[in-house]
């Protein structure tokens, strides 16, 4: 009986009990957020080998009415155990097709393409083939524009059935970028199967250049499997040029990172790509 009333006394913990009421707290003010649609995109320009932006990485912000702009770190966990975070990705995908439409219009834009991270929910939800390819036939936008983000450690909990809605979306001109590439343990064995456009290397890796040899090597191994494998490679986390420097050596070709902008407001990225370049 004392024990037992140890293990209640613990689950009666003020501190817990807190910290679960806040959670649930947080997880109503997403749905209502949601409701209102208060998670809008920041861009992230994404650069090539000539220093021309090619495109944007979408990461979710959260405008909230008391508590102002708040990244990803605060809400998309949370969002992922609710069961909502399926509907953040869907709201980030709906604005970056309207853009991508906007952007068709006009020749400074129109070959821009915008990358969009997709949750292992999203992907595995039975309607969402139908549902993206609709998005885009209302949107207008073009399908070749749009990337999906995935992490690997996603495609391994029902590989078929993933395979094959990238296949099914791929026949539609969407392409497929694998963040965090080396970060799990999987063997990249499955990479070859994959309907895949680009490797993207983790910030990780590359935060730790130029003086890590186990990071470098790494990087070297991903380059070298993008190759062969005829995908594009995209760093990110690039911050230094020193950094950008050892990556074009090593035989990538674009890159992401504070060196050539941090995520931005929409209005802020056309501006940047619409201005002229000054020189
Ligand atoms: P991620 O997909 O790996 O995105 C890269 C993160 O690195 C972003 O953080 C970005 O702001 C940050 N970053 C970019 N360049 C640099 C740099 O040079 N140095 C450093 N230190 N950091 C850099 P952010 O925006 O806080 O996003 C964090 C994570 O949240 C993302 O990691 C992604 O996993 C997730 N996330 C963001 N938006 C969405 C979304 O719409 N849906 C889903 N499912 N996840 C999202
Ligand atoms: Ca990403
Ligand atoms: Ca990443
Ligand atoms: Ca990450």
């Amino acid at each position: 009986a004392k024990a037992a009333g140890k293990n209640t006394m613990r689950f009666f913990d003020p501190a817990m009990q807190k910290a679960v009421s806040a959670r649930l707290r947080l997880e109503e003010d997403i749905r209502r957020g949601l409701q209102a649609e208060e998670f809008i995109p920041y861009l992230q320009p994404q650069l090539d080998e000539a220093g021309r932006v090619v495109g944007a990485e979408v990461l979710a912000r959260w405008q909230h009415p008391r508590r102002g702009l708040l990244g990803p770190g605060v809400f998309i966990e949370v969002a992922e155990q609710a069961g909502l975070v399926e509907q953040v990705d869907f709201q980030m995908l709906r604005q970056a097709c309207h853009r991508l439409a906007v952007w068709r219009q006009s020749p400074a834009t129109a070959s821009l393409s915008l990358a969009v991270n997709l949750s292992a929910r999203l992907l595995y939800q039975a309607d969402f083939v139908d549902k993206l390819l609709q998005l885009l036939e209302l949107s207008g936008a073009d399908p070749y524009r749009l990337k999906l983000e995935l992490t690997e450690t996603m495609l391994l909990d029902d590989m078929p059935a993933a395979v094959a809605r990238m296949h099914q979306l791929r026949e539609h001109g969407i392409r497929f970028s694998i963040d965090d590439i080396g970060t799990g343990y999987s063997s990249l064995a499955y990479l070859q199967t994959l309907p895949l456009d680009q490797l993207k290397i983790d910030q990780s890796f590359v935060r730790e250049l130029p003086e890590n040899g186990n990071s470098l090597a790494i990087i070297r191994a991903i380059c070298a499997l993008a190759g062969s494998l005829q995908l594009e490679v995209i760093a990110e986390g690039v911050e230094t040029e020193e950094q950008h420097k050892q990556l074009q050596d090593i035989g990538c070709r674009h890159f992401q990172g504070y060196l050539f902008g941090r995520p931005m407001p929409l209005d802020e990225f056309e501006r940047r790509v619409t201005m002229a370049p000054e020189e």
